[in-house]
């Protein structure tokens, strides 16, 4: 394997499986980190999180207790659907479809009823 892959296979398993974060693993051993910051944040679903309280009184979504995301049955079929959509655009143009909340809860509920 020449270095330039090496490096770019490290990079990339980095990625899916982030051993390496102080914080891994945040959920379960052997979940995958794809999702490290979630698309679909905060996605409101009771079913996977839920509101609590800062110490000033004001309301932060909470994921604490959100294994699906880190699944990786789940991970891979939301990339799988979040590709659809970027697939012919520029760098921009997909943060900008990743900024589209409503677009990416759809993907949500479509990952959600095909992975449970
Ligand atoms: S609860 Fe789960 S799916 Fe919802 S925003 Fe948090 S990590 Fe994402």
């Amino acid at each position: 394997m020449i270095k330039m892959a090496e490096d770019f296979f490290r990079k990339l398993f980095n990625i899916v499986i982030n051993k390496s974060c102080p914080y891994y693993p945040c959920h379960f051993d052997g979940q995958t980190c794809i999702w490290c910051f979630c698309p679909f944040y905060p996605c409101e679903d009771q079913e996977l999180g839920k509101y609590i309280e800062r110490k000033d009184g004001s309301k932060v979504w909470s994921c604490e207790n959100c294994w699906w995301i880190h699944r990786e049955d789940v991970a891979c079929e939301v990339l799988k659907e979040i590709l659809k959509l970027v697939k012919d655009k520029d760098i921009d143009e997909m943060i900008e479809i990743l900024k589209d909340h409503k677009l990416m809860l759809e993907i949500k509920e479509k990952v959600k009823e095909r992975v449970r």
